[in-house]
């Protein structure tokens, strides 16, 4: 673990580019630059070999490893929210991310490769707020399998080395603009098999899944239906996954009805690394 951990610093360093040109980041180009560096070649030679003999295990939102709540009896919940990118999304809601901000409501942001790659300023002014928290997506959105399994109709990515690159390249990806290295990653449709979450652990990165499904990509669903789902299934310690790809759903709209909702209830909101230190990510 300490041996992958200083291997992928000495990666960072390696790639010590800092420039905020779109051009030089885009998924194809950063991923040419990975494939030409020693270090990230050998790590993921190492990390192949290593589960190369491994079974998937199971597939799903919920194997084992994976963090579906922050663990505590306090009246705190975070906020997540996911930018998908690619052909499941490259839209920017701009007027969610107003109210977060005007409300100054705390949140986590996963972002994926392909939506930094068409979203590149709004990337970069998220990532400079200290309202949002910048997390991994993937870098090309698809769901994380060692064996190519679908979630949703989305194919996964079908053997480890491009499991690793999938959650990897986007780390290192999100630190070469933005100085920080996400070590929070969630997969695709939040599917994924239980060898990647062992593969993920391996490179300092926790897997999250979510406690409360707001369904604000569920077909016509309204601002009501979001809010009831958030609402009734609310608790202390929730982490509720929604989305800020899709301006033409009503994920701001729900927001609007939920966050006066939930003030009046007692919660207060956070980001998911403000538990890190104190364990309570679980
Ligand atoms: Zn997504």
């Amino acid at each position: 673990m300490q041996f992958t951990i200083v291997f992928l610093l000495l990666i960072s360093a390696s790639l010590n580019v800092y420039s905020q040109n779109a051009k030089d980041f885009t998924n194809e180009i950063f991923l040419k630059r990975l494939n030409k560096d020693s270090l990230y070649l050998n790590l993921k030679k190492k990390i192949v070999s290593e589960f190369a003999p491994e079974k998937p295990g199971q597939w799903g939102e919920f194997v084992k490893g994976v963090v579906r709540n922050i663990n505590t009896r306090n009246k705190i919940i975070a906020f997540t929210f996911d930018a998908c990118g690619g052909k499941n999304g490259n839209g920017y809601d701009k007027e969610l991310i107003d109210f977060l901000q005007n409300e100054k409501v705390p949140a986590t942001v996963f972002v994926s490769g392909k939506w930094i790659d068409a979203n590149f300023k709004a990337f970069l002014d998220l990532s400079k707020d200290t309202l949002f928290e910048i997390d991994n997506h993937g870098l090309n959105h698809k769901p994380c399998s060692t064996d190519g399994k679908s979630a949703y109709g989305i194919k996964g990515t079908s053997d480890i080395g491009e499991a690793f690159d999938e959650m990897e390249a986007n780390a290192l990806k999100i630190e070469a603009i933005t100085k920080y290295k996400p070590h929070y990653y969630r997969s695709a449709t939040a599917f994924i098999d239980e060898t990647c979450v062992t593969m993920a652990a391996k490179t300092g990165i926790t897997v999250v899944s979510y406690g409360v499904l707001s369904g604000d990509g569920v077909a016509f669903a309204s601002d009501s239906v979001i809010e009831d789902n958030v609402i009734r299934k609310i608790k202390p310690g929730a982490i509720v996954i929604m989305h800020l790809n899709h301006p033409e759903w009503y994920t701001c709209e729900a927001m609007r009805k939920i966050v006066p909702e939930l003030r009046q209830m007692g919660y207060t909101f956070v980001r998911l690394d403000d538990f890190e230190k104190s364990n309570l990510i679980k």
